[in-house]
């Protein structure tokens, strides 16, 4: 199977529309970036793995949803 390889998202190979890799690629910048800390409340959180998250600020190791806090 031939794969179009478009940004992260060609893992994914031809399956999948293009909004969904829209939908995805926004997810996988979200992923990447700081995300707020439920505890000390700055943008320190880091997504560790698929549901983790850790705070560089507090230190706190959460687990929230797969990819947002
Ligand atoms: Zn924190």
């Amino acid at each position: 199977m031939a794969t179009k390889k478009v940004f992260t998202t060609g893992r994914f190979g031809t399956r999948y529309g293009k909004k969904v890799r829209q939908k995805v690629i926004d997810i996988e910048k979200k992923q990447k970036g700081w995300h707020k800390c439920p505890y000390c409340r700055k943008p320190k959180v880091k997504r560790v793995s698929k549901g983790i998250w850790q705070c560089r600020s507090c230190d706190a190791k959460f687990t929230g949803r797969a990819y947002e806090v």
